[in-house]
Order: C-alpha cells, then sequence, then structure tokens
C-alpha cells in the first residue's frame, strides 16, 4: 500500500535518506527505530507531504504522493489528488498538536465535518465513542490547557482516528510524557492496535511497545535501513552490530 522506492533527501551536505526502497502492506504494523537524526521522522513528514523527497518515488495506494517539475525538483502531487491522500492518512506529533482554542469534542469533530463532510451529530457521535475508547468521556467539554500531557496526547489519537484512516503515522508520541502518562498513552494505542485495522507506523524508543504491537521493526542508521526482522528476531537476536549498539544504548 505505502511504497518508497529510490528515496533520497539531502538537507544542504546532511544526507537524510540515502537511496531508501521499503513498502509497507495495508494494516501491517511497522516500527521505525534508530539513532537520532537517522532520517525516520523525515519519512513520516513525507507521507504527509510536509518534506519533499529530492529524488525517487512515494506511493499511497498506487497513487504518486510527488510529482516532477521541469528542473526535476518534486513537489506535492495536485490539491485535489492529496485530499484523498489526507483521508488516508494522519499523523499524531510529539507535541500533540491541538487546537488550543476549541474544546476537546470540537477538536475531534473538526476534521471529520470539514473533511469528511460528516454531518456535526455524526461527528460528535463518532467523537464521544473515540473519548470512550481513550479513557476521556469525562473532558469533552475541557480545553486542552486544562489536561495533562498524556490526556492530551490521547485526544490527539483520538482526533487522528476521527477520519477512519487507513494509515496512522506515530513520531514518538510518548518522548514528551513522563513513564506514568507514557504507559497510559501505549495502552490506548496497544488497543487501537488490537481492535483496528489501521495501518501504523510508528517511530518510537518504547521498545516493548514496539515488541508487542510491531509485525516488523525497521532499523535504521545514517539514511539507510540497515535491518528489517521481526519485532522478536531483531530485539532478541540483532545480526548488525549497528543495532546491537543502538538497543543497548537504551537499556
Ligand atoms: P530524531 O529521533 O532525532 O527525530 P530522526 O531519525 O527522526 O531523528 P529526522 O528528524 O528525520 O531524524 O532528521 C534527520 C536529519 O535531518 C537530522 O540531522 C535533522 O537535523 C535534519 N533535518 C530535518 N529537518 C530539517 C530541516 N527542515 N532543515 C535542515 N535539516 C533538517
Amino acid at each position: 500500500q505505502i511504497v518508497f522506492h529510490g528515496v533520497t533527501k539531502k538537507f544542504g551536505e546532511n544526507v537524510v535518506l540515502d537511496d531508501l526502497s521499503f513498502g509497507v502492506r495495508a494494516g501491517e504494523r511497522v516500527t521505525l527505530i534508530g539513532p537520532s537524526g537517522s532520517g525516520k521522522t523525515t519519512i513520516l513528514r513525507m507521507l504527509m507531504t510536509l518534506t519533499e523527497p529530492d529524488s525517487g518515488t512515494i506511493t499511497v495506494d498506487g497513487n504518486h504522493l510527488f510529482h516532477e517539475v521541469r528542473n526535476g525538483t518534486l513537489v506535492p502531487a495536485g490539491e485535489q489528488h492529496l485530499r484523498a491522500v489526507r483521508r488516508k492518512i494522519t499523523m499524531v506529533f510529539q507535541q500533540y498538536n491541538l487546537f488550543p482554542n476549541m474544546r476537546v469534542l470540537r477538536n475531534i469533530t473538526e476534521a471529520p465535518v470539514h473533511v469528511l463532510g460528516l454531518s456535526k451529530d455524526e461527528a460528535e457521535a463518532r467523537a464521544r465513542e473515540l473519548l470512550e475508547m481513550v479513557g476521556l468521556s469525562d473532558k469533552l467539554d475541557a480545553y486542552p490547557a486544562h489536561l495533562s500531557g498524556g490526556q492530551q496526547q490521547r485526544v490527539a489519537i483520538a482526533r487522528a482516528l476521527a477520519i477512519r484512516p487507513e494509515v496512522l503515522l506515530l513520531d514518538e508520541v510518548t518522548s514528551a510524557l513522563d513513564p506514568e502518562l507514557a504507559a497510559e498513552v501505549l495502552d490506548v494505542l496497544r488497543d487501537v492496535a488490537r481492535t483496528t485495522e489501521v495501518t501504523m507506523l510508528c517511530v518510537t524508543h518504547a521498545m516493548k511497545f514496539a515488541r508487542d504491537i510491531s509485525d516488523r521493526v525497521l532499523m535504521f542508521n545514517e539514511g539507510r535501513i540497515i535491518e528489517s526482522a521481526l519485532p522478536a528476531e531483531l530485539f532478541d537476536s540483532p545480526q548488525q552490530e549497528r543495532t546491537q549498539r543502538f538497543l543497548h544504548s537504551l537499556r
């Protein structure tokens, strides 16, 4: 469903993605691990068309996310086409990014109403279900600033799921949280993985979580995938010395 082919990205002299090719099947849960700066976030941002590759192709269900203009530069595909992609793919960021001026319920109903064209009633019914799933039914009238970081992140997850995405991108969603709050968020995501079919691409340092939910783990180093394996294989018997060293540094 998602295919990166020969994707290269440089920021100045810094080669962030180096001729990268990989695919993710519909419904698959893939975790991206690797040292800081190895290009993991850049991959998620490209899927949101927030960052353009220098070369290579990225397709979602066969549709190209970028196309080439005259001088060979890649730019996001046309607006109509991107709208279709935005209905399929959503991202949860490290810093929640909730709309601060909107109550929790409205944060969640905004995209279904404006992107999917749901009625306000339909969107609210769905938002209430999602708030129950993330354990925040009692907070629907609160403003984000009055919630803990963990609660805000759970609202952000509910908001992302509100458009019934096919693909959920998670970028270090617990790294700004205390361990206890992080655990609550990871429990919610375990539920999401268990109860939905959504494809998940997850950048995380929470290795136990990665082991629990992933079908496959990709180890990145210097813009390349240096190891790709089942979680049990990769965590228990990493083949590459670089992977061993990285996993050791997290203990
Ligand atoms: P981290 O875990 O630190 O987020 P990462 O593997 O997700 O690491 P990326 O965020 O993809 O890495 O960044 C890869 C490299 O690209 C880093 O060296 C980063 O400084 C650089 N980079 C990212 N965005 C930009 C930008 N807009 N301008 C210049 N350099 C950038």
